[in-house]
Order: C-alpha cells, then sequence, then structure tokens
C-alpha cells in the first residue's frame, strides 16, 4: 500500500462523527467576514457601514495598490443584509484582523448578475481559472493558498501531476470524509475541472485506507474519466502535501521547496467542491462543512455553515457541555487552541475539537530517546531544534533546519519527556519572521 517515511499511528476517534451526516446549520443572525483569511495580500473593504448587501456579493477585494495582489482571494456576503460594522476584530487566525461584520435580513437574497450555470466543457483554461479567482476560493485543508494561484504555475514549471487530498489523515476530522460520500459526483466534476485548468496528464486521489466506503464511491465516480484512485496506508501525516506527493509518485520536493517543483498540484475535496461549484454554478465561496466534535460535546456533527458564523454557534448546535476545557480550531495534531469563542467560521476552518480535559503535561528535559527522530516525517531531528529553540538560540534552531518543520506535531506526540516542540516550532519562526522584518529597516536608518 502506500506510504511515505516514519510518521505515526495516533488513535483515529473518527467513529465519533464518521455517521453524522451533513446538516445544514441556519444562517446567523450576523457573520463576521475577515479581510484575510488566507495567504497572500489582505483585502480592503469594497463596502462601509449602513451599506446594504446581497448573498454573494463582494465586500472585500485584494488591495488594488498592492503588486503582489494575484496571491489573494475576494472576500464575499455569506447573507443578505446590512453591514453594520468594518472594524478589527479577533479571528481563529489572528487577535485583530479587519472584518466586515454583516446583520442579517432573513431574507437569504442571492446577487443578481452572478455567473449563470455553465457547462465546464465549453470552458477555457484561462476561463475556469478567472471564475475560481472571481469566487475566492482558497485551500480548504487549512493552508489558505489562494487555488488560482495554486493553478496558474509559471512556465518554466511545467505541471504534469494532479492529486485530490482525499487523506483526512487529522484524527477526529470527518468533513471531506462526508463529503466523499455525499457530494460524490461533485467533487469528482471539480476534480476534472482542476485538471482540465492545469492540462495534466495525470490526475490522481490519495485516500488512506481507513474509508473504504469513500474510496468506493470515488472510483465508481471516476471510472472511465482518467482518474486513479490510490488507497494509501493509514498513517499520519499522510495527508501533508510533500507526503502525499511521495506516496503516490515516488516524488521527493525538495526543501523549503513547493510542490510544482516536482510538476505537481495538490487540491483538497472540499475545495474540489467549491471548484465545482464555482465553475458550473457561478457560486462564490460562502460555505463550507465544519466537523464539531470531541468528548466535550453531547452530538458531534458535520455542519454545513456560512462562512462568518460565529464557532459558539456550531458548538451550541452540537451541544457543547457545560464547563469544557479546551477547544481547538482544527484536529487534535495541526490546530489551534482557541480562547474566544465568538471568533467566525473562516475558509480554512475544517473542524472545531472540543475536549473536556486540557492536557497540561509537565515537560521535562530531553532524554535523547530519538523517538522524535524516528517519526518524524521530514527527516528532521526535532530534538535538536527543540533544544536549540528551549535555549531562544535562533541560529542554532536555523541550522538544524527549522523552516523545514511544517508543525504536524508527530515529534510532541511520540515524546516521552512531553517536550512541547511545536509550540517552541511557532515561537521560533515567529521570532525568525519578526527578525527578518526588521532587517531593511535597520538597514535604512
Ligand atoms: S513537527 Fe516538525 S520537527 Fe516535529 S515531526 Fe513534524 S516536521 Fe518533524
Ligand atoms: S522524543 Fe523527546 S526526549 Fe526523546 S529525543 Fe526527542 S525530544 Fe528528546
Amino acid at each position: 500500500m502506500k506510504t511515505f517515511r516514519r510518521g505515526i499511528h495516533p488513535r483515529e476517534f473518527k467513529e465519533l462523527s464518521k455517521d453524522q451526516a451533513i446538516q445544514a446549520l441556519p444562517a446567523p443572525p450576523q457573520v463576521v467576514l475577515p479581510m484575510s483569511q488566507h495567504l497572500g495580500v489582505p483585502c480592503v473593504p469594497t463596502v462601509k457601514k449602513g451599506d446594504a448587501v446581497r448573498k454573494g456579493q463582494v465586500v472585500g477585494e485584494p488591495d488594488p495598490s498592492n503588486p503582489r495582489r494575484f496571491v489573494s482571494a475576494p472576500v464575499h456576503a455569506s447573507i443578505s443584509g446590512k453591514v453594520v460594522a468594518v472594524e478589527p476584530r479577533p479571528t481563529p487566525l489572528a487577535p485583530s484582523v479587519l472584518c466586515v461584520v454583516v446583520e442579517n435580513d432573513g431574507q437569504d437574497a442571492w446577487l443578481d448578475g452572478l455567473p449563470a450555470e455553465t457547462d465546464p466543457a465549453t470552458l477555457d483554461a484561462n476561463s475556469i481559472k478567472a471564475r475560481i479567482q472571481a469566487a475566492g476560493i482558497v485551500g480548504m485543508g487549512g493552508a489558505g493558498f489562494p487555488t488560482h494561484v495554486k493553478i496558474s504555475p509559471p512556465p518554466e514549471k511545467p505541471i504534469d501531476t494532479l492529486i485530490l487530498n482525499a487523506a483526512e489523515c487529522e484524527p477526529f476530522l470527518t468533513c471531506d470524509y462526508r463529503l466523499m460520500l455525499e457530494r460524490t459526483a461533485e467533487v469528482v466534476e471539480g476534480l476534472l475541472i482542476l485538471g482540465k485548468a492545469l492540462a495534466v496528464k495525470n490526475v490522481l486521489v490519495g485516500i488512506e485506507a481507513n474509508k473504504p466506503d469513500a474510496l468506493a464511491a470515488l472510483s465508481k465516480a471516476a471510472e472511465g474519466r482518467g482518474v486513479r484512485v490510490e488507497m494509501c496506508k493509514v498513517k499520519y501525516p499522510q495527508g501533508a502535501e510533500k507526503q502525499l506527493i511521495y506516496a503516490l509518485t515516488r516524488r521527493v520536493v525538495p526543501a523549503g521547496g513547493l510542490p510544482l517543483e516536482v510538476g505537481v498540484v495538490v487540491q483538497n475535496v472540499a475545495t474540489a467542491l467549491a471548484v465545482r461549484e464555482a465553475v458550473c454554478l457561478g457560486k462564490p465561496l460562502i460555505e463550507r462543512v465544519v466537523t464539531v466534535t470531541g468528548d466535550g460535546v453531547g452530538q458531534p456533527s458535520n455542519f454545513l455553515v456560512r462562512l462568518g458564523t460565529p464557532f459558539r454557534a456550531l458548538l451550541e448546535a452540537a451541544r457543547m457541555h457545560p464547563g469544557v476545557r479546551k477547544v481547538v480550531a482544527g484536529g487534535p495534531m495541526m490546530g489551534i487552541a482557541v480562547g474566544n469563542l465568538d471568533v467566525p467560521v473562516v475558509k480554512g476552518t475544517s473542524g472545531l475539537l472540543v475536549l473536556q480535559e486540557a492536557e497540561m503535561p509537565d515537560w521535562r528535559a530531553c532524554i535523547s530517546c530519538g523517538r522524535c527522530v524516528d517519526a518524524c516525517p521530514m527527516g528532521l531531528m526535532p530534538n535538536e531544534i527543540s533544544i536549540a529553540c528551549e535555549a531562544k538560540n535562533l541560529e542554532a534552531a536555523a541550522a538544524a533546519n527549522l523552516m523545514d518543520c511544517f508543525e504536524c506535531g508527530c515529534c510532541t506526540y511520540v515524546c516521552p519527556a512531553k517536550r512541547p516542540i511545536v509550540h517552541w516550532v511557532k515561537w521560533a519562526k515567529a521570532e525568525a519572521a519578526k527578525k527578518k522584518a526588521q532587517q531593511p529597516k535597520q538597514k535604512a536608518g
């Protein structure tokens, strides 16, 4: 079975929500739409307080004065109503981000003039890319990289392979699994549209062996359409881009490099569905499926929610128990703990994990057991990185290839000394970024 080197086998916990069909939550009374919920140039608001907006209307566009604005994605109103504020608000990604706040008028009225339903066979690659860009689609697995950029490689980097990342290897999360079961044909159509935009000769699906029903459904929908569905070993982080590419193609993305260096583009399941809806139906990205799970909720669920819906609404719908100790945006391995439950669902919010007990391990000095080295899928020395970070020695951390760490959490998971390695890695990267940002100013001064 296809797989990558090293990695770990955490308990899956997917049984909590995997059999819960996708359920649409009612649109909330108010949505908060951050101008930055993607990698790249933030948007600037195109509306002001008091404006009436309709569902699907652009409320934020890439800053026209920024020369790098191609690497960005517009933000659309996910409900119809009135703009009641344009102001900084906390989001799951940052403590303060400029947001457009819309109060629901209960009409749920679409904007007139959105692109009409279209047969994708009538569109060329550039028209497909333009529709994806206009719809504000970004990688919905959490990375948030604008999709139109990912499928517009420079001419010197030809792409021959497109991979649908159907691994969903994070424990607990089941939103992609439900989409694969319930929206199978549309996911495959979205994948084929992406394949057409990229003009690739290989279209692959990588799915873990723990989803046999989704694998069978995808295989059936893809039959005779030039798509190869590959079963991968159940191992974390099978869905990380570099690991999935290696598993399916044996190509190795160089350190610090992108998948396009080896001729590959990877897209996730929810993104493929969003592409299909944008290209075929003219629908901008205004909603997504979010798994709400963990021992802190009475009813684990997979909700279809409008972007901008407060986390609290999802948690209440999943009957969160009183006194829960921890809420994580994403899964337990790569998710981010959230303190404010009023932050909004953004394009990359795949799950909310609610836990009764917050683990507060007492970490100790490294005992040089080497378990983290055996687990690291990037072939790094997490022990060396952790010792350097603990000593606040950024140079030593950089020399141990800190920047190649993608914070998968395997090292932290296996460490018997409970060392908070990923926490330190995040700190060291943030410090390095601060230092880099200060460099030109120091030179100028
Ligand atoms: S978090 Fe970084 S150092 Fe640790 S196992 Fe993952 S890639 Fe390796
Ligand atoms: S697993 Fe923990 S204790 Fe063992 S070598 Fe790595 S950092 Fe040190």
